[in-house]
């Protein structure tokens, strides 16, 4: 079949139903062949690389400018996957499978010595997800190996949420590109280590703080409540990385009592020094202050509708990094569901934090 190509950079429609079984198929074929193929999730579109093939691993680090010692997530399709590539299990590792797999949550596990060091930077842990895009699944069984996948941008870019953002960031780089439309969730996966004493959280994702007490209780640890800034050796290497960033600095307003005040001294502020904004707000403040659609804008969705702001997150900053803006101003979200990962991302991303009991 032929295929419409970017800089070298095959493009797989699977969007057209005629089509997707040859796509899926071609993709396959690709990794089978140690090739780079981005392929859709529920969170976001993964370059994905054979797991067990260091050379194409490789491959992934040079196409993404991705410091090597962050190691990747291995896609898999089912538990006899996973205990292939680790060591005894321990039974929330089934626990949590039983209700989350398929789905947007990653289990870091002790790895035996089936995988190359370079698919987990020399860590003894390997992260696994069984993902549940039904093309995700058609192509990891269609290719029935293990997919090492990071999220298919440039390492420190926001993460591609259509094929075209992936295509922005990575054409000429990589084989082949599965186009199967947008992300259903649009953030990255939740990564849960079940190494220490505690399950414990490593980055908040599709599947929530809430939704993980649900089954193991108190039991659960969060370390995400952190900004970021790590000195010692954080607990997943990702942590200490500036990730999901546009171009523009990105300033953060956070959610409380004043922050429509805060907002509006900070626009008032960045004016009178010249710089040109642009805005990521919800519905809800535009509603309150009509003035603010003279600015470039992106509407993040309702604040009552983290799930859609998140989906809507990584598009928006694209789309205001393409207009001619100098510096980004993003409205907060309450930290509860799926606003946490939405303000996890948003103060990795941010240069300054406005908080309540900041700089106002
Ligand atoms: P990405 O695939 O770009 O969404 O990033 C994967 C995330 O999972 C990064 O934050 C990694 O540091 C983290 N991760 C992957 N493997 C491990 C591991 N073995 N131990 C701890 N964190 C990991
Ligand atoms: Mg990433």
């Amino acid at each position: 079949m032929e295929w419409q190509e970017l800089k070298g950079t095959k493009i797989l429609d699977a969007q057209d139903p005629d089509r997707a079984g040859a796509a899926v198929r071609e993709a396959a074929a690709i990794l089978r062949e140690g090739g780079l193929v981005a392929f859709p999730t529920e969170t976001v579109y993964g370059l994905g690389a054979a797991a067990g093939n260091s050379a194409a691993v490789h491959k992934i680090f040079a196409a993404k400018q991705r410091p090597p010692d962050n190691p990747l997530i291995v896609h898999l399709t089912s538990m006899e996957q996973v205990r292939e590539l680790t060591l005894a299990l321990p039974p929330a590792a089934y626990l949590l499978a039983e209700r989350f797999w398929p789905g947007p949550l990653t289990l870091v596990l002790p790895k035996n010595a089936t995988l190359p060091a370079v698919t987990t930077a020399g860590l003894p842990s390997v992260a696994v997800r069984i993902p549940a895009h039904p093309l995700a699944l058609a192509l990891l069984k269609e290719a029935a190996l293990p997919v090492a996948a990071p999220s298919a941008n440039l390492s420190g870019s926001p993460s591609p949420t259509t094929a075209a953002h992936v295509l922005a960031d990575l054409a000429g780089r990589i084989d082949a590109v599965l186009d199967g439309g947008s992300c259903p969730v649009g953030v990255e996966s939740t990564v849960v280590s079940l190494l220490g004493p505690k399950p414990a959280i490593l980055r908040p994702g599709g599947v929530t703080l809430e939704m993980l007490r649900g089954v193991l209780g108190e039991e659960l640890v969060d370390l995400t409540a952190d900004r970021g800034d790590f000195t010692g050796t954080p607990p997943a290497p990702g942590m200490k990385y500036r990730h999901y960033a546009p171009r523009a600095p990105l300033y953060l307003v956070e959610a409380g009592r004043k922050q429509g005040k805060r907002l509006e001294a900070l626009l008032q502020d960045l004016l009178a020094r010249g710089k040109r904004p642009g805005l990521l707000l919800t519905r809800e403040t535009l509603q309150a202050r009509p003035g603010l659609k003279a600015f470039p804008l992106e509407i993040l969705a309702s604040r009552r509708d983290p799930a859609a702001a998140a989906r809507e997150l990584y598009g928006a900053l694209r789309r205001l990094d393409d207009s001619p803006v100098d510096v980004i101003v993003a409205e907060g979200f309450k930290e509860r569901q799926i606003g946490r990962a939405l303000m996890n991302r948003l103060r990795k991303a941010a240069d300054l934090i406005f908080a309540e009991n900041g700089r106002d």
